[in-house]
């Protein structure tokens, strides 16, 4: 399903089931968006503060996009999603004003979620460590503040919680850390060989397997694979069955076989350690 652009929203349908592995990661989501939301009024009991934002990040396709569809599921939420890329890619003053118009919708339709991938592209560190919120004149810099000054103003709103994703959490401006903004930075880690086993379950839970498949068997020669990847493998050996007669009946381990020769794994060491 695709995501809504900007300041369009959208209920995305994906279940926490359909995300494989990343037990921890799913249950401190739960926490601090489907909980805020959900149970604001327990959370006011006790006199807590709502988070404000929460921050992804990990390597390229290990579903950080979608782990925000399914918390947003989860919690009724509408979901507002903008492109960090997108917006910097905007001339002067337009990527200002979509971030405005998001945020304004988003509090008018609460709960809401204002999702930003490539979160680090709009809030990207600026030069000289200067945090002065309202400093600098560049596009980045702009939107930077405009983005700050949204996410200060939430106070005042029920229900609305930011999320960023980033492969760069390091690029990202020290301002926006602060608490009150991304007060929750969580690492959405490559799949481990369970983790690896759980995804391929979940992309050929569709499918008619034959009886020669052995899922853990492909989990543990999988290493360097992401949950992208994966999936991508479960569709393609789906397809050599198909290639290999229209009538197939079930995808068997030569499928996989085949299929794992045409799919290389993008992870590297530094990223699995
Ligand atoms: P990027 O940084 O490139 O935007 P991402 O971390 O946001 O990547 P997603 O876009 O959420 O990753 O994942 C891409 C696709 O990979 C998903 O649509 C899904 O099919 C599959 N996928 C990734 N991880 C998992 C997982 N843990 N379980 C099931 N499917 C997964």
């Amino acid at each position: 399903p695709s995501i809504a652009r900007g300041a369009v929203a959208d209920v995305p349908s994906v279940l926490w089931d359909d995300i494989g592995g990343l037990t921890q990661v799913k249950r401190k989501l739960r926490q601090t968006v489907e909980w805020p939301i959900q149970h604001a009024d327990a959370l006011a009991r006790l006199g807590l503060k709502p988070i404000r934002g929460v921050l992804l990040y990990g390597p390229p396709g290990c579903s950080k996009t979608t782990l925000v569809k399914a918390a947003a599921h989860a919690a009724k939420a509408n979901l507002f999603s903008l492109s960090g890329a997108e917006l910097h890619s905007m001339y002067v003053g337009e990527g200002e004003a979509l971030l405005r118009e998001t945020f304004r919708r988003a509090r008018l339709v609460a709960p809401s979620i204002v999702f930003f991938d490539e979160a680090d592209s709009v809030a990207a560190r600026r030069e000289g460590g200067n945090e002065q919120a309202a400093g600098g004149n560049s596009t980045g810099e702009k939107l930077l503040s405009t983005l700050l000054t949204e996410i200060d103003g939430l106070e005042l709103a029920q229900g609305v919680l930011v999320l960023g994703a980033t492969n760069r959490p390091w690029s990202i401006d020290g301002a926006l850390m602060r608490p009150g903004r991304f007060d929750q930075i969580l690492y959405v880690p490559p799949p481990d060989k369970e983790g690896r086993l759980e995804i391929l379950k979940v992309h050929t839970r569709n499918m008619k397997v034959a009886d020669d498949v052995d899922l853990s068997e492909i989990a543990s020669i999988t290493e360097y694979f992401t949950g992208a990847e994966l999936a991508g493998l479960c569709s393609e050996a789906g397809m050599a069955a198909l290639r290999e007669n229209l009538y197939a009946e079930s995808v068997h381990e030569r499928h996989f076989s085949a299929a794992l020769k045409s799919i290389k794994p993008s992870l590297t060491v530094t990223e699995i350690s």
